[in-house]
């Protein structure tokens, strides 16, 4: 069984690289490669065997919020997030970026802004959430050809808001932390 994704893994500097699982997080104590945590308290408590000299049982506290130390392939934070409709669609917050109305995720295409027939590329900031409906309406045209206009203005997400929009069941206090770094013009605040 795949285990959930639940601790937020950071380089020592507090840049997002990923979500961990709970057994790779262990893994990083036990390996003291963990520089600092974060979160309101433990994820989980493991419990291990007894030491023989002092008689103490071992533990090892999981927090949600782990920055390793050392040299790891580190994402740098201003790394740009590839662009994937799941991502794009939550920062969009599932709303029609024409008719404003909040839809479903089957409901909506990635729109392209200036159309990929006309040199629009497939980038966070030609992209934007649409219904079907308004979708096939603007056709291959441009918003002021087709005379509709954008309700919300597109953003590239920084490192933290690529986190938020790839976690799920997120603890809130991981959720807190990351809410607290987004950029200005995000609509994830
Ligand atoms: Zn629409």
């Amino acid at each position: 069984m795949q285990s959930q994704v639940v601790v937020l893994q950071l380089d020592v500097r507090g840049v997002p690289q990923r979500w961990a699982s709970l057994e790779a997080a262990v893994t990083y104590v036990a390996l003291d490669a963990v520089a600092w945590v974060g979160g309101d308290s433990p994820l989980a408590t493991l419990r291990g065997g007894r030491n023989v000299r002092t008689g103490r049982r071992s533990s090892i506290d999981v927090w949600p919020i782990v920055a390793l130390r050392g040299a790891m392939p580190q994402v740098g934070i201003d790394a740009v997030p590839a662009v994937t409709r799941r991502r794009l669609l939550r920062r969009d917050r599932h709303t029609c970026a024409y008719c404003g109305g909040r839809f479903e995720t089957d409901q909506l295409t990635c729109e392209h802004i200036v159309p990929v027939s006309r040199g629009g590329r497939t980038t966070w900031m030609n992209l934007v959430a649409a219904c079907t409906a308004c979708n096939g309406r603007k056709a291959d045209r441009t918003p002021e050809e087709a005379g509709m206009r954008l309700r919300y203005l597109p953003y590239v997400p920084n490192r933290f808001e690529s986190l938020l929009l790839d976690g799920r069941r997120i603890r809130a206090d991981v959720n807190e932390w990351l809410a607290a770094r987004l950029p200005k013009d995000s609509r994830l605040q």
